[in-house]
Order: C-alpha cells, then structure tokens, then sequence
C-alpha cells in the first residue's frame, strides 16, 4: 500500500474538517502536505498542527499575521505561504499527490485547475470550477491525466452507479447503456413553506437544512435549489450527459444520493446516511474502501424513501440553470457570478431571499458577448467579474426601487 500525500484547499470548511477527519483515521494511508484557508486561522493553526502539515497556504498577509498569533506549537510550524498565486503553485506542487479542492465559489477555480493540469487526483468537492469551466477542467483532466473523482454526493454515487471502468476524464461519450442520470435532492428547508413567506425567510432559516450539515453559502443553494442547478451542469460535464438525459427528483430523506438508469431499465443507486465522510473516503481510498466513521444505514427504522418531482414556481433557479446549461458556458459563468453575488448580499442582510433568483434572471437575461474568451481561464475570469458587476448593479437598483 503506497502512502498518499494529501493538500487539502479549503482545509478549514465543512468538507475540509470532515476530511481531515477521515484521514485521522488512516495514519498509515495518508499524509498531509499542506492545508489551505482564506479565514479562522485560529481554526488552521489547530488543523495544521494536529496532523502536522508542512505548509499551509493563507490569502493575504493580515492573515500570516493571525496564523503566526494563533499558532501554540506541538509540531513544527509548517513553511507559510501567501497570495492566490502560492494558492495556485501549491495545488500542483509536486509534494503531494492528492489534491482536495474544497473551497467555496469561483474562488476555487485556479487552483482546482492548477491540480487538475499538474495530473494529480483530484478530490472534487468544488462544484463552481466545473459550472464556470467545464470543458477548460476537462481537457485539463484529458491532457494531463489527471485522476478526477467527484465528492459532491450525488456524483460520488452516479461515479458508483456507473458502469465498471468508467472515469470522469474529459471523454466526448457518456458512458455506453446508461439512459439517464438521476440527481437527487432533498429540497431543502422550504420544500413545503408556503410561496407567500419565501420574501421574508431570515438566512439563519435558510441555512437550517434538514439533513446536510455544509457552509453557509451552498445551504442558501440547497434552499434556492440552484446548488441542485450547479449539480446538473457539474454532471453535464464529469459525465458528458447531455441536459435532456439528467433529471432531478427530490426526495426529502437523503439517503438515496443518486441514480444511473440504463437502457434495460436498471436503475441503480447509491444509498448511505447524508454524511460527506462518505464520499471523500470513497475518492481517497478509490478503488479501495475504507472505513468513514461513518455508522450503518438503518433502513427499517428510516421505514419509507419517498420521491416527488421538483417544482419550478417555488424552484425558479432550478430552470434557471437548466437554461444556463442549454444556453452555454458563458450563461453558467453568469449564472454562478450572479448567484455568489446575490447569496452573499442575502447572508449579509441586504436582499431578500427572493432577490436570488431575481438577480440571476436579470444578470442571464443581459448575458454578454462572450467573444473568445471561453478558451481559457483568463477569459473565463473576466467573464465572471462582469457578471458579478452586474449582479451588483441589479442588486443596487432593486433595493433603490
Ligand atoms: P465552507 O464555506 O464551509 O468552506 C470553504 C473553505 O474555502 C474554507 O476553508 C474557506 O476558508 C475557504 N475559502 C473561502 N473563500 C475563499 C477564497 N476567496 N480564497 C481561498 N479560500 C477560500 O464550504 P463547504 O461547505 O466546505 O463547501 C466547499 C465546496 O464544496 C463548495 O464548492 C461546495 O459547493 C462543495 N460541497 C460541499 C458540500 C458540503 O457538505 N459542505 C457537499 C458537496 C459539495
Ligand atoms: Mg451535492
């Protein structure tokens, strides 16, 4: 068994600490090579020196300050490093040969990217770099030969479902037999709240998800659905389905993660409680299995699965993505931009929780001219502050009006 060496970008977060959680329990499997975070360094101070990583990675230098303050020793200071650009030059640092990528948003692109194109195994939690770059990402896992393994739950279980061999790596065909992919939901916390209160949800009732616990900014996602949205196109692209061929089903209990169904009419599906320590084992250890500290699923005391099709009035940005998806990567950039910045407003206070899918609609309708700039991640990037000064812009001229 050959030790892996593990860097995990986005250490301090919910799929960071759950992580590191389950590499704790495989000390002769894994190391840990660096750790990254962009907040609470107190937090990385005590991660870092509890499994004694050699670097950590922070954005600014405010934030080396802090580490250095909340650093209390029991290991060996681990080398610091600053900036974006180190973010980027540690994913693919040749020291390690694991990659998870883990941090929030858009702002987990380039590195992500980085990792993918240095050819390591890449642990992808962050869903945005496959929504803002999914045919960039991909070719950059087909170039490199990169090994791309999904973590976000309901791609872990269709990679599961999926027929024997098959890899997320970039191929033209989705996998042959399969007829479609079911992504499953649990609807989140206002699955059932009537339309009328939804302007006037509080973020901490929206954060309130009924059975995941994650960071704030995909909990407002699971509530809006758009996390949903974000996961049709982030399948599109691991799985090369076309959007007609990925449908959604909310099924309230998470258990069931997702479906593949085959041209025979198999369905297959992947079941487990909703514990991400699953899925992160499983790309660790693939193809092996390891123990996630995670205990069994009581299926008799659970009782019943139940199922339902998702609603698009009380969903709009579930359509919203579909749209983005059928309209093209410039329409997913803005969607995702647009979306950052209207959550981020409504965590803040500033917007309603309505003014989410009012904002995307806006900022998708104004989509621009995407002139060439599809091809890299420069382009891409420029993109995606465009729509994010739109979706302020819109942001300004709602609460004016
Ligand atoms: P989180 O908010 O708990 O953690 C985010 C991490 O990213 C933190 O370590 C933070 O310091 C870092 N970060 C934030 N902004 C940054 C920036 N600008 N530059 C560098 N680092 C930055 O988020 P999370 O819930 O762990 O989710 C992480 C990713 O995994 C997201 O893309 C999310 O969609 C995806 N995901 C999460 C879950 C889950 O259960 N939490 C499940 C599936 C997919
Ligand atoms: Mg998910």
């Amino acid at each position: 068994m050959t030790r892996r060496t593990v860097t995990i970008l986005g250490a301090t977060g919910s799929i960071g600490v759950s992580t590191l959680d389950v590499i704790a329990r495989h000390p002769q499997r894994y190391r840990v090579h660096a750790l990254s975070a962009h907040t609470r360094m107190d937090r990385l101070a005590e991660q870092a020196a509890a499994c004694r990583a050699a670097v950590v990675v922070v954005s600014d230098d405010a934030a080396r300050d802090r580490f250095v303050q909340a650093w209390r020793g029991g290991a060996p200071m681990p080398e610091i490093r600053v900036g974006a650009q180190a973010l980027v030059e540690t994913a693919a640092d040749p020291a390690s040969d694991t990659v998870m990528a883990a941090i929030v948003g858009a702002a987990g692109l380039p590195s992500a990217l980085a990792a993918a194109r240095a050819g390591k195994r890449v642990l992808l939690a962050n869903k945005e770099a496959l929504v803002v770059a999914g045919r960039l990402f991909m070719d950059a896992v087909r170039e490199s030969g990169a090994e791309l393994l999904p973590i976000d739950s309901e791609h872990n279980a269709i990679f599961q479902c999926l027929p024997h061999g098959t890899r997320a790596n970039g191929a033209q065909q989705s996998a042959p037999g399969v007829r479609r992919l079911l992504l499953t939901a649990s609807g989140g916390p206002f699955r059932t709240r009537p339309l009328a209160e939804l302007a006037s949800v509080t973020p901490e009732q929206a954060c309130a998800h009924p059975n995941w616990s994650m960071g704030r900014k995909i909990s407002v996602d699971s509530a809006t659905m758009l996390n949903k949205g974000l996961e049709v196109i982030e399948a599109h692209w691991l799985f090369s389905m076309p959007p007609d061929r990925i449908d959604v089903l909310i099924h309230p209990q998470s258990v069931v993660h997702s479906m593949v169904e085959y041209d025979d009419g198999s369905v297959l599906a992947q079941l487990g409680q909703p514990d991400m320590r699953t899925p992160i084992a499983y790309g660790l250890a693939f193809p092996e299995r390891i123990a996630a500290g995670v205990g069994p699923l009581d299926l008799a005391r659970l009782g019943r699965l139940d199922f339902e099709a998702p609603d698009f009035a009380r969903f709009p940005c579930l359509r919203l993505a579909f749209e983005a998806l059928r309209a093209g990567q410039g329409a997913c950039v803005a969607l995702n931009a647009a979306n950052e910045v209207a959550v981020e407003a409504f965590l803040q206070g500033a917007a309603p929780y309505t003014a989410i899918a009012a904002i995307i609609d806006t900022v998708l309708q104004a989509q621009e001219q995407t002139g060439g700039r599809l091809d890299s991640l420069e382009g891409l990037l420029d993109l995606d502050r465009e729509a994010r000064m739109r979706a302020r812009e819109a942001l300004r001229r709602a609460a004016g009006a």
